[in-house]
């Protein structure tokens, strides 16, 4: 029995809806891991903090949920790996635009805290792109640290999040 993990996908450059979808076919074929679910994608307003670049297109996002074997890091690694078979150029810019994102946002109820890593994902509660498609995938969910999604669904900031499939 591997661990359950939720994966944020993002994409605001190149075909948003393309490139989600391809991910899930990639998070799919991921070694020893098991493609489960997936959220319906939303369309959500780029961040607005400083230090995130403005004027980028609005985003598409959804989450996946994975069982897998992999440990933290080596799934890490596989993301970014997809990210950058994907056409992710990292230049050091964190919140620029690109092609694909794939956050680690929760791994079973590991708190992780590595140079590389923090899980679960540290903006988790403040984003309504991660919490509502989380919500679709497992209402009851506890986050480690914070406590029921439900709970941080009900405090989290409005600012406009989109469902773009009405079903699938
Ligand atoms: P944010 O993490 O706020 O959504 P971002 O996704 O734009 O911003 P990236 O440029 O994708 O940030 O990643 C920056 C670094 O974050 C990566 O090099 C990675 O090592 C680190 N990181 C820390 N925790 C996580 C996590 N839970 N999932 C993915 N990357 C993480
Ligand atoms: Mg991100
Ligand atoms: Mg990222």
């Amino acid at each position: 029995m591997g661990q359950i993990v939720y994966i944020g996908l993002g994409s605001n450059l190149g075909d948003p809806a393309a490139q989600l979808q391809r991910a899930l076919e990639q998070l799919a074929r991921l070694p020893g891991s098991r493609l489960q679910g997936r959220s319906r994608f939303y369309r959500s307003r780029p961040l607005q903090a400083p230090g995130v670049p403005e004027d980028q297109p609005d985003y598409l996002n959804a989450v996946a949920r994975v069982e897998t074997d992999l440990s933290p890091l080596m799934l890490l690694d596989a993301l970014q790996a997809i990210e950058a078979e994907q056409g992710r150029v990292r230049d050091g810019r964190r919140w620029a635009p690109r092609p694909l994102d794939l956050d680690l946002l929760l791994y079973g109820a590991e708190v992780i805290q590595h140079p590389r890593l923090t899980v679960p994902h540290p903006g988790i509660a403040q984003r309504d792109f991660v919490l509502h498609p989380l919500a679709e995938l497992a209402p009851e969910l506890e986050i480690p640290g914070l406590g029921p999604l439900e709970a941080l669904l009900a405090r989290c900031p409005v600012r406009g999040l989109q469902r773009v499939e009405v079903s699938r």
